[in-house]
Order: structure tokens, then C-alpha cells, then sequence
């Protein structure tokens, strides 16, 4: 019983991210003939997009990757879904000779920590505590030639990772996609990855089975956006790259969106009925929370149930 019902969440939580995926094919999609036994609905790895000096995101095949060329080699955020790592690197040989040293996954999801286990083991993989916790239940990382891929490091709250204009800055302020959401903060160049807590101007995509919070998502976000500073630029999870003020309007979206589920379980309402009739104020024209995830009741259907059982 238990079993079917992670089952069946993970499964939303897969199918709504590869249908955004699908959504928002990138026009120009390259493709990259390396990465086969790619995964349906997500376009093929492309070329990476420049967002800074020495950073750049590679979308296509689950979460949008960063790299960030190091002076000893490049850091990577996110490695997409299994089977992709042959298509990051190609793609990295056209802007970088360097070699990879770090990999920093986001969360634990399979579109994000896919293809870990393609660069050698002596790549340091650094995640936050929650997140190395999760990964270590994923079946994809069980067989013994897998576990290289599992982090190496973890961090609580807080981590610097390199020194000077190399730094990374790793936070985490509670839950939201999952327990374990880490912001990554490209601190010389003023770039934030945001992994899929800000996916993309949508519904949120909480994760419940791992540890995903609709209740502390807006509050974690305010969070972020008091706790980290000088920041212009964000990288989404699954979207283009967007501003900082994006990203704090995306908390007050979550905290319309949660006021809206407790208004609308108060009154009795259904998760479908709250969708149909959950209004947004105009800055918030370009959001598309349209088709919802999860069935017509979108996402509401996770923070109702987060909600009763609350009480
Ligand atoms: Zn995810």
C-alpha cells in the first residue's frame, strides 16, 4: 500500500516535470547525437547557453545544467537523466579543455542526479545532507558500480566551496521540492542556480515522499531571498534563466498559492475546485499554471492532503 502510493507520487512528480520539459523545448534545440537512451518528453542536451564570465547552463534531458569553469577545472550543477553524461561533456569540450572536479546536485530527483555516476569517482560530489539521505534509497544508485555516484560531501546550512573568484556559496533553508533543496551561489558573478524549487513560473512541484513541503515552500524562499545577497541572475530548474526578482515573486506566488489551499479547504472545497477558481494578480500574467500537474487539481491536491495532516 505504502509502496504503490510513493510509487504513484513519484510517478506525478516525473511526468509533470517531463511534460514542463516537453512544454518548453527550447527552439533551437541542437542535437547532439551523443545522448542516447535519453528519456521521452525532454529535449536533447544543446549548446551551452553563456550566463556569466566562465558560466555557463546546459538545458535539455532533464534539470538545466551549470558549469562553471574553475582555474583547476569545472564545476557542474546537475547532471540530467541517466545516460547523459557523454552529451554534458561534449557540449563542455566546446567551451572548456579543462575536466570536470566537482559535480553539486540540487536534489536527489533522477532528472538532476541522473548521470552522477558517468564521471569517475574521483569527481567530488557535494550535496546537501537531506539530499545525500535520499539518494542513498534510489534504486538507481544500489548496484556497486553506481555508488561513486553518491555524494562524497555534505552540507547542513551552509558550505563555500573554492576560494577567490571561484567561490560557491551552498544554502539550504528548509523544505520545499524536497528536504534537501540547495541554492548555489556563484558568488563573483552574482548567477543563483535554483534547482527546482524554482523550476520553472508554475505550480510548484512538491515531493512529499521526499520531504517536499507546499506548507514551507513560500517560507523558505523568503528565507532565500533575505539570507543570500547579491544575486542578479537565477538559473531555474527546468526553464530559462531568469532575475533575481523572478525568484522572490516566485515566493509570493507560493504564498498566494498556500493561502489560497487553506482558504479553500476551510470552505470546504475540492483540490479542483480551488484550482478553477485560484485568481493571480496581473504581475503574474506570464505564469502558466494552466492544465495543472497531478489531475485538475494541480498541486492543490498535495498541499490538501499536507494540510489534513497537519491537524
Ligand atoms: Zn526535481
Amino acid at each position: 500500500m505504502k509502496r504503490a502510493l510513493i510509487l504513484s507520487t513519484l510517478l506525478g512528480v516525473c511526468v509533470a516535470i517531463m511534460s514542463l520539459g516537453a512544454q518548453q523545448a527550447p527552439g533551437g534545440g541542437r542535437e547532439g547525437g551523443q545522448g542516447r537512451g535519453r528519456g521521452p518528453g525532454f529535449p536533447p542536451v544543446s549548446a551551452p547557453e553563456k550566463v556569466a564570465e566562465n558560466l555557463y547552463m546546459i538545458p535539455g534531458q532533464g534539470g538545466n545544467t551549470a558549469a562553471f569553469i574553475t582555474s583547476d577545472g569545472v564545476v557542474i550543477v546537475d547532471t540530467k537523466l541517466a545516460n547523459n553524461g557523454q552529451a554534458i561533456l561534449d557540449q563542455l569540450k566546446t567551451v572548456t579543455d579543462k575536466p570536470v572536479t566537482h559535480i553539486i546536485n540540487t536534489h536527489t530527483h533522477g532528472d538532476h542526479t541522473g548521470s552522477n555516476d558517468f564521471f569517475p569517482a574521483s569527481v567530488d560530489i557535494v550535496t546537501q545532507e537531506n539530499t545525500a539521505a535520499n539518494m542513498k534509497k534510489m534504486p538507481a544508485f544500489e548496484e556497486e558500480s553506481k555508488k561513486h555516484g553518491l555524494p562524497d560531501r555534505t552540507f547542513k546550512d551552509k558550505m563555500t566551496l573554492l576560494k577567490g573568484k571561484d567561490a560557491i556559496d551552498l544554502y539550504y533553508f528548509g523544505a520545499a521540492h524536497t528536504n534537501g533543496d540547495a541554492f548555489v551561489v556563484f558568488r563573483n558573478i552574482r548567477v543563483m542556480h535554483a534547482g527546482d524549487v524554482f523550476a520553472n513560473k508554475g505550480q510548484p512541484l512538491i515531493d512529499r515522499n521526499n520531504g517536499g513541503s507546499g506548507v514551507a515552500y513560500p517560507e523558505t524562499i523568503r528565507k532565500a531571498t533575505a539570507g543570500i545577497k547579491n544575486v542578479n541572475t537565477v538559473i531555474t530548474g527546468h526553464s530559462t534563466v531568469m532575475k533575481w526578482q523572478d525568484f522572490a515573486d516566485y515566493g509570493e506566488f507560493n504564498k498566494l498559492f498556500l493561502e489560497h489551499a487553506k482558504a479553500s479547504l476551510a470552505a470546504g472545497k475540492t483540490a479542483e475546485q480551488a484550482m478553477a477558481d485560484f485568481k493571480l494578480p496581473e504581475k503574474f500574467k506570464d505564469y502558466n499554471i494552466a492544465g495543472g500537474r497531478g489531475g485538475p487539481g494541480g498541486n492543490f491536491n498535495v498541499i490538501f492532503e499536507e494540510l489534513k495532516a497537519q491537524k
